[in-house]
């Protein structure tokens, strides 16, 4: 079965056409990278996937279940941003173990899935911080903590780097890879970077003005650009 098939999606804001007839397929367990300039439509259509937005016409299907109409908290996704969102006033842990709390989650369920989120981020030395008292590294893998503890089957990340300096986004990268490893589930990683999606992916959907340009392995993609785009795009020679 596929975690999230998109079919003839379409966006409008007003009369502004964002998203235009975009059908893509992430399988179960797949990391799927999302590439294309600034202003081309990617945070828009994880914003669809996510539910935060509804579509103007199309299918979001989501482990085979149409979505259209779930609320964002009912479609068994996690989302992390850029910005990391945390709240300022809440410590490490109470930040993690927030929305378990609201889903009516028991004492012991949360306490252990904090402990093994933790645990798998290195945090668990700053369960006791508060957000001020954490570098940008630390507070981007809070971030991805509070989405882990929530076990979703799809991960949405919109450039969760963009805010790091090089050498931290080396590390994180590499840990976000690890941790698909460790967990069931797929990912959808949103990036304008050439490196983190030839890195990252299983397979690349490179996007243009709200369209799919071209989808495959980022092999294919390299050896095999469908147009100067594309080449351009992922650094390849053409
Ligand atoms: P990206 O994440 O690839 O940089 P976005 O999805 O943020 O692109 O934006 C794609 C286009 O949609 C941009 O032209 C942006 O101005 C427009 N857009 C995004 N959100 C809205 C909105 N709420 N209302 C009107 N236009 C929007
Ligand atoms: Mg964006």
């Amino acid at each position: 079965m596929t975690a999230l098939t998109l079919q003839n999606v379409n966006k409008s804001f007003g009369t502004v056409e964002v998203l235009k007839d975009i059908n893509i397929d992430v399988d179960e367990g797949e990391f799927v990278v999302f590439v294309g300039p600034s202003g081309c439509g990617k945070s828009t259509l994880l914003r669809v996937i996510a539910g935060l937005e509804d579509v103007t016409s199309g299918e979001v299907r989501i482990g085979g279940e149409l979505m259209n109409l779930t609320p964002p908290s009912k479609r068994g996704i996690a989302m992390v941003f850029q910005s990391y969102a945390l709240y300022p006033h809440l410590n490490v842990r109470k930040n993690m173990s927030l929305a378990l709390k609201q889903e009516g989650q028991s004492r012991q369920v949360i306490d252990e899935r904090v402990k093994r989120a933790s645990k798998m981020l290195n945090l668990e030395p700053y369960l006791d911080r508060y957000p001020s008292e954490l570098s940008g590294g630390q507070r981007q893998r809070v971030a991805i903590g509070r989405a882990i503890v929530r076990e979703p089957k799809l991960f949405l990340f919109d450039e969760p780097l963009s805010n790091l300096d090089a050498a931290l986004r080396m590390n994180t990268r590499l840990e976000i890879a690890n941790l698909h490893r460790q967990l069931d589930a797929s990912m959808i990683y949103v990036t304008h970077d050439q490196t983190e999606a030839m890195t990252l992916a299983d397979k690349i959907v490179v996007l243009r003005d709200g369209r799919v340009e071209q989808v495959g392995s980022p092999m294919e993609l390299y050896n095999n650009p469908a147009n100067q785009f594309v080449a351009g795009f992922l650094g390849a020679p053409s």
